[in-house]
C-alpha cells in the first residue's frame, strides 16, 4: 500500500503464535472458486464459494460479517458452527472441495466490500489488506495461504465489473449479466480485488501487457490519466529489466476510486488509487505529479514484491513496504531525472522516520504482531520509511549490481510463494560476499537508532553512539554503523559498531560526517572548534539538510537551546538549494505552529527572503517550493494574503503550484465563506477540492472554519480529505486551533468509526492534535482516557514534547 501518515501501536510487540483463528490445521488451500451475485442497488449480496483445499483435522475459515447458509461437500452436508468471526467445519481429515454458501452486505467503512460514493451515485469496491478478505468470503485469510483464484459474478447488466484477470466470459440475461473472470495464478487473499460500478476506461499497452485505467464516468469531466499511463510504462520497463523477470499477468489496471482510505492498494492486476494519484493535467500542481510517479511505481514494484513473492506473515510487512517505497524512488529517478527524487527520500521516507523512530512509544522494523488491529498499525513510517532507508544503507554498503543480483535470484527462488527477510539477506550475502546479515539484523530487530557523538581530543577524532530519543532520556545501544567521514575532503568509511571509536586527524582544515545523509543516524558535533569545521567543509544541500534537520531534533529533545537554534537557522536564511530550504521551512512553521506569538517575525523574515531567492528560479522542484512557501506567507502575512488573494478573481491564469496560496490569501482577506464553499462544490478534481478546502481552514475568523467542519461532518467532504486534509490545513492555520481542537473532541466517536479497521485516524492525530493540543495536554490526556485510541500514546508522547518547546519558546 501507499500511505504517508501513519503510526504505531506503542503496545507490546509479543511473539507471534496465532496468526488468524483459522487455518490451524489446513496444510493448503488450491483454490477458490467463487461465485457471487451482487445486488449493486440495495448493498448485499450472496455468494457460494468452492473451496479445494486439504486438512489433517477440522476446517476453520476466516468469515467477518457473513452469514453462511450451508457448507456441502459432494452435496452431503457438512455440520459447522459459525461464532465470531470463525467458522468451524466438522470435517476431520479432509481433501477435497468443500462449498460455502453465504450472505453478506457491502460494508459501511473503508474496508472490506466497501461503497464509495461520489455526487449521489457510488461504486463498490474492494480494500483487502490486511485482514479484510474474510469480509467478502469465508477464507483461509493469511498470506501464507496462496490459492488460486477463480471469479465468476453476477450483477446490473450496465455496470462494470473489474477484477484481477481478465474477463473471461461474459452472458446477458434480461438487465443482470455474468462475468467470469479468468483463473489468477497462486496469490494470498489480501491481493483479490473486486470493483463493481460505472468505470470508464482507457486502454494502454506496455509489450504484451494490457494496460487500462478505470475511472468513475462524471458529468463534469473524466479523469485524466495520460501521465499515470507513462509511469506505469516506465516502471514496467525498469522492473522487469531490474527483476529479470516479465511482468506475469495478462493485463494490468490501474483504478481510480472515489473515497479510499490509504493512498493505493496493489491488488495484482488490478491496482487502486485515490483519484488525485491517477489525474494530472495542465492544472496539477508539481507535488501532485511527483506523487503519481511515485505511488504509481511503488504499486507496481509490488507487483513481483509482495503480490509475486509474499511475506510469510505479518511481521515481515516491512520487507514489502519498505522495498516498495525504495524501488519506486530508483524508477523515478530514472525516469524523472529533473526532479532530483532521492532528496524527497531523504526528507519524506529518512526523515519522517528518524522522526518516529524518536519516541519510545515506536516499534523495530520487524515487529511481532499477531491481531489484524495490530497489523493495521504496522503501515507506518518504521516499516516503510526506516526499512527502506535501511536498505538503501545496505546497497551502498554491498554496491548495486550484487543488490540487484541478489534481489533477482531471491525473486527466482520464491515466486508463487513466500519468503522472509532472512531468505532477502541470505541472497545479498551470497551476491556480495559480505556479512549483510549481520548489518541486518541489528538493525532491524532493534527499536530506535543512534546519534553519533563526534568531538576532537589532541589530534583524534572520537566517536561515541547511544540511542538517540526526543524525550532527552539517554540510553546506551549500540548499532553497526558504516560511518561516512571525510576529513578536508577525503572519505572514508568506518564501521562502528561499539560504544566508541578514535581516528587520528592531523589538524584538518575541514570535516564532515554522514556524507550526504547516506546514514540512519544523527550527528552531535560538540565544541566551536568541531563545528567550525564542519562549517568549513564542501557542504553539499544533503549536508546542509543533514545539518538542519539534526539540529532541529536537537532542539526538540533539549540537547540544543532555542538560542543556539535560532543561531543556526541564520545560516540558511540565504539558503539557495531546495532540500535544506524547503527543511528550514518546515521546522520554522513548526515552531509557529506551536508559539505563534514569539516566532510570526522569524517565520515571516524567512518566508519573505525565500520568496525573493525563488522568483527567479523556472526548475519544477523550485517552482514546488515557492507554492509551499508562498501558501505559508499568505498566513503569515495579511499584507501578503491581500496581494496573494487579489488574483483570486482570475484563478484559471495562475500557475498550479500557486494557486493554494492565492486560495489562502483570498481566504483570509476576504472571509467569503459562501463563496468558496461555491468553489468547492463546483470543483471536479480531487486537486481543486483539496485546494479550496485548504482555503475553507484557514479563515481568520475561527467561527467560520467551525462551520466547514460541520460541512465536512455532515458528509459533504470526501471522508478520505477529512483528516488529510481539512484537519492538516486547519492544523496550518493557529487561528483555527481552538476550535479545531473542540470539533476534535466533540466528533472524537465519529471519526473513529468514519476510519475503523484503518491506521489513518492514529496518524492524523499524531500528526495534527499533537500540534493543535499545545496548552492543552491535560484536556487531550482526559479525552484519551475516556476514548482508547490506538496511537494514543504516541500522539501525547509527541504533544508534551511540543508543549515543552512551546514553554522553553515563550519564556524567552
Ligand atoms: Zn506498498
Amino acid at each position: 500500500m501507499a500511505l504517508k501518515y501513519l503510526i504505531a501501536k506503542p503496545s507490546d510487540w509479543i511473539i507471534m503464535q496465532v496468526t488468524t483463528q483459522a487455518g490451524k490445521a489446513v496444510q493448503q488451500v488450491n483454490e477458490y472458486d467463487v461465485f457471487l451475485d451482487v445486488d449493486f442497488d440495495a448493498l448485499r449480496f450472496s455468494g457460494k464459494v468452492r473451496i479445494d483445499i486439504s486438512s489433517t483435522g477440522d476446517i476453520s475459515l476466516d468469515a467477518v460479517d457473513l452469514e453462511v447458509a450451508s457448507v456441502k461437500t459432494n452435496d452431503r452436508n457438512v455440520p459447522f458452527k459459525q461464532h465470531g468471526n470463525v467458522v468451524d467445519i466438522q470435517t476431520g481429515r479432509f481433501s477435497g472441495t468443500l462449498e460455502v454458501e453465504y450472505k453478506g452486505k457491502v460494508s459501511e467503512s473503508l474496508t472490506g466490500f466497501y461503497k464509495a460514493p461520489y455526487g449521489d451515485k457510488y461504486v463498490l469496491t474492494t480494500h483487502f489488506e490486511a485482514g479484510h478478505a474474510r469480509r467478502l468470503l469465508p477464507c483461509i485469510d493469511h498470506p501464507a495461504y496462496k490459492a488460486d483464484f477463480k471469479l465468476t459474478v453476477r450483477t446490473r447488466s450496465d455496470l462494470s465489473v473489474i477484477s484481477n484477470m481478465p474477463v473471461e466470459s461474459e452472458r446477458k440475461e434480461g438487465n443482470t449479466k455474468t462475468v467470469a473472470f479468468q483463473k489468477t495464478p497462486k496469490m494470498s487473499t489480501y491481493l483479490l480485488y473486486l470493483g463493481i460500478g460505472r468505470f470508464e476506461e482507457d486502454k494502454n499497452r506496455h509489450n504484451k501487457t494490457e494496460l487500462y485505467t478505470a475511472s468513475v464516468v462524471r458529468p463534469d469531466g473524466k479523469i485524466k490519466t495520460g501521465l499515470a499511463f507513462e509511469a506505469a510504462q516506465k516502471s514496467l520497463e525498469f522492473y522487469e529489466k531490474y527483476f529479470g523477470i516479465p511482468y506475469d499477468l495478462p493485463k494490468l489496471h490501474l483504478i481510480a476510486v472515489p473515497e479510499f482510505a490509504y493512498g493505493a492498494m496493489e491488488n495484482w492486476g488490478a491496482i487502486t488509487f485515490r483519484e488525485i494519484l491517477l489525474h494530472a493535467d495542465k492544472d496539477t500542481s508539481t507535488s501532485t505529479k511527483k506523487s503519481i510517479a511515485e505511488v504509481v511505481a511503488h504499486e507496481i514494484a509490488h507487483m513481483w514484491f509482495g503480490d509475486l513473492v509474499t511475506m510469510k506473515w505479518w511481521d515481515d510487512l516491512w520487507l514489502n513496504e519498505s522495498f516498495a517505497t525504495f524501488m519506486a524512488y530508483k524508477v523515478v529517478d530514472w525516469a524523472y531525472p529533473q526532479w532530483k527524487i532521492w532528496q524527497d527520500f531523504v526528507k519524506n521516507s529518512t526523515g519522517g522516520a528518524m522522526a518516529r523512530d524518536a519516541l519510545n512509544s515506536t516499534h523495530p522494523i520487524e515487529a511481532k504482531v499477531r491481531s489484524p488491529e495490530e497489523i493495521e498499525e504496522l503501515f507506518d513510517e518504521i516499516s516503510y520509511g526506516k526499512g527502506a532507508s535501511i536498505l538503501r544503507m545496505i546497497e551502498a554498503y554491498i554496491g548495486p549490481d550484487k543488490f540487484q543480483k541478489g534481489v533477482s535470484k531471491y525473486l527466482q527462488q520464491f515466486r508463487y510463494s513466500n519468503a522472509s527477510g532472512s531468505d532477502l539477506w541470505n541472497h545479498l550475502q551470497q551476491a556480495s560476499g559480505l556479512d549483510v546479515s549481520h548489518v541486518m539484523e541489528g538493525w532491524i530487530g532493534k527499536v530506535g537508532y543512534p546519534v553519533v557523538k563526534a568531538s576532537l581530543s589532541s589530534g583524534k577524532l572520537v566517536l561515541e553512539q547511544e540511542r538517540f530519543l526526543l524525550s532527552g532520556a539517554r540510553d546506551k545501544q549500540t548499532w553497526p554503523i558504516p560511518v561516512t567521514i571525510a576529513v578536508d575532503g577525503r572519505t572514508q568509511q568506518l564501521m562502528l559498531d561499539k560504544e566508541r571509536a578514535e581516528i587520528t586527524v592531523a589538524d584538518p582544515k575541514s570535516l564532515k560526517l554522514n556524507i550526504d545523509r547516506t546514514g540512519f543516524y544523527r550527528i552531535d558535533y560538540r565544541g566551536p572548534v568541531l563545528q567550525s569545521l564542519v562549517w568549513a567543509s564542501k557542504l553539499s544541500g544533503l549536508d546542509r539538510y543533514g545539518l538542519a534537520n539534526d539540529a532541529w531534533a536537537f532542539l526538540n529533545s533539549g540537547r540544543i537551546s532555542w538560542k543556539e537554534y535560532q543561531g543556526l537557522l541564520e545560516r540558511f536564511f540565504d539558503e539557495e538549494d531546495y532540500l535544506p530550504a524547503f527543511e528550514v521551512s518546515e521546522r520554522i512553521t513548526n515552531l509557529f505552529l506551536i508559539a505563534p506569538k514569539k516566532v510570526a517575525d522569524l517565520s515571516r523574515r524567512y518566508h519573505k527572503s525565500q520568496l525573493k531567492i525563488l522568483e527567479g528560479k523556472r526548475d519544477e522542484n523550485s517552482s514546488l517550493l515557492r507554492g509551499t512557501i508562498a501558501a505559508r506567507l499568505a498566513i503569515l502575512d495579511d499584507a501578503y494574503a491581500h496581494e496573494a488573494g487579489a488574483k483570486f478573481k482570475d484563478l484559471a491564469a495562475v500557475e498550479p503550484d500557486m494557486k493554494r496560496s492565492v486560495i489562502v490569501g483570498y481566504a483570509r482577506s476576504s472571509n467569503d465563506h459562501d463563496g468558496l464553499i461555491d468553489r468547492y462544490k463546483k470543483s471536479t478534481t480531487d486537486e481543486d477540492r483539496l485546494r479550496y478546502l485548504e482555503g475553507l481552514a484557514s479563515f481568520k475568523r475561527s467561527d467560520l472554519v467551525r462551520k466547514v467542519q460541520e460541512f465536512a461532518m455532515a458528509g459533504n467532504v470526501k471522508r478520505q480529505d477529512i483528516g488529510r486534509g481539512l484537519l492538516q490545513f486547519a492544523t496550518s492555520n493557529p487561528d483555527a486551533h481552538a476550535v479545531t481542537w473542540e470539533w476534535f473532541r466533540d466528533n472524537i466517536g465519529k471519526l473513529d468509526k468514519m476510519y475503523e479497521g484503518t491506521a489513518t485516524l492514529s496518524a492524523y492525530m499524531r500528526a495534527y492534535v499533537s500540534i493543535i493540543g499545545v496548552g492543552r495536554v491535560g484536556e487531550i490526556e482526559k479525552l484519551f482516557g475516556e476514548h482508547r485510541l490506538a496511537g494514543a500514546d504516541a500522539t501525547l508522547e509527541r504533544l508534551k514534547i511540543h508543549d515543552r518547546l512551546a514553554n522553553e519558546i515563550t519564556k524567552s
